[in-house]
């Protein structure tokens, strides 16, 4: 339908439009009208802020070589402030004290003169003792949040970030900073706590199978040699706590990038993508059904290898926990305008009290039987934060002992 203006209602030819569409026109102009004003507003304030930047600048240009100089000097702010203003002040009221006496003294007699000269002198030294005094109380007044400040940050110490500063009520830019240094200090604090968890989680994590492994090499150390039952069962125990541990380091190493990864996009066709993947599991776990169902032709642009990363931990998973016979469904469907990659299981479940934290890093539902499995409690943080970096999320269903379903939507 087109669109009818009601501009010229009187104009012979021109169709005229029902009253509900010209209030709707109206309110667009004005709104428009409002946009315009606005942008010019903006404008003319960008220009008022502009000027008084240059005067201010050209103001203090004939000032800068002293500026220079008590920037050098080891002195504090308010001293700085105090004597920047004072010299200031008194080089103008000297100048024009001079050029008044000199003005006046021609139209004087000789002998009022050196009464002029005392006097003027007498005048200007009170101006400069009562302004440097005012000078300095007002400085230090202005510059004692600042003090404050600087008083706050020495408190802090990377031992301690929980110490905030003072905030300030002036009102002004160093209210702003205050609020700011405060803040990137509750990101710093949370930065450090993460870390420091990681660390002592990891290390947690390293030390069974460290221990393990040392168990068991003194355990050979002193019978092992000629007990063949205990050399089979050492060299087992051996190699599969090796195992546990280089995949712990292999995923400690991938989390710890995860953050700062870079997305390499390419295009590329998920349908297929996923159907290898798919396959690749049904050659290797003959244990379990696998089965693939996709739509066609699905194209996809975004990091390929991430995406096969994240179907891998999650496809890993649910053979990790699917008992033999079991069957895996893994799914790619376009939904509007999102795509949904599934993975379902018909394994153990995960209980509505371990579900909110099955994404948190080192968590298993059961520890004993995580380890046995070869689980490190990584897979799915590492699995979300991918989530994250391709922009998609990562939803859960589970029953206990029926199975579970993980969907990754990408919009
Ligand atoms: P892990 O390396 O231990 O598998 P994950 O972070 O991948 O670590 O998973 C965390 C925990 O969530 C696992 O230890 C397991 O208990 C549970 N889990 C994950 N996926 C499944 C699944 N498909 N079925 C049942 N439990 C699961």
């Amino acid at each position: 339908m087109q669109p009818t203006i009601d501009e010229q209602p009187n104009t012979p030819g021109l169709p005229v439009a029902p009253p509900e569409k010209k209030e709707a026109v109206d309110k667009t102009l004005k709104e428009l009208e409002a946009e315009k004003k606005a942008a010019e507003e903006t404008k003319k304030n960008r220009g008022i802020r502009k000027f008084f930047r240059g005067l201010g600048h050209a103001v203090a240009t004939p000032f800068r070589p002293i500026q220079k100089i008590f920037a050098k000097l080891r002195l504090p702010l308010t001293a700085k402030m105090l004597l920047n203003f004072s010299v200031i002040f008194t080089l103008v009221l000297v100048g024009y004290t001079v050029f008044m006496v000199v003005s006046v003294s021609t139209y004087i007699e000789p002998e009022d003169r050196s009464y002029l000269i005392a006097t003027s002198a007498i005048i200007v030294s009170l101006a400069i003792i009562i302004f440097t005094a005012l000078t300095g109380v007002i400085s230090s007044l202005v510059l004692d949040p600042i003090r404050r400040i600087g008083d706050g940050i020495e408190k802090i110490t990377a031992e301690d970030l929980s110490k905030r500063l003072e905030p300030v009520d002036t009102q002004d830019e160093l209210m702003k900073l205050t609020g700011l240094i405060n803040g990137m200090l509750e990101n710093i604090e949370a930065t450090f706590t993460r870390q420091e968890n990681f660390i002592a989680d990891a290390s947690h994590e390293l030390k069974t199978p460290i221990s393990v492994i040392s168990g068991y090499a003194n355990m050979l150390k002193r019978w092992g040699a000629k007990d063949e039952q205990i050399l089979d069962e050492a060299i087992e125990a051996i190699a599969r706590e090796s195992e546990n541990m280089q995949r712990l380091m292999d995923q400690l190493l991938i989390l710890a990038r995860v953050g700062e990864l870079s997305m390499n996009v390419t295009r590329f066709d998920a349908d297929e993508a996923l159907r290898e993947i798919a396959d690749g599991y049904k050659l290797v776990h003959k244990t379990h059904r696998i089965c693939y169902k996709g739509d066609e032709g699905v194209i996809l642009e975004t990091d390929k290898s991430l995406l096969i990363e994240l179907v891998r931990i999650l496809t890993d998973n649910a053979v990790k926990y699917t008992p033999e016979n079991g069957e895996i469904t893994m799914e790619c469907r376009l939904k509007g305008d999102a795509l949904k990659i599934s993975i379902e299981d018909t394994g153990m479940g995960i209980s509505p009290e371990d579900l909110p934290h099955i994404y948190d890093r080192f968590f298993r539902c059961d520890k004993a039987r995580g380890r046995e499995k070869g689980g490190t409690g990584l897979g799915l943080t590492i699995a979300r934060s991918i989530a994250d970096t391709l922009g998609g999320e990562i939803d859960v269903k589970s029953a206990l002992g029926k199975g579970t379903k993980f969907t990754f939507t990408l919009y």
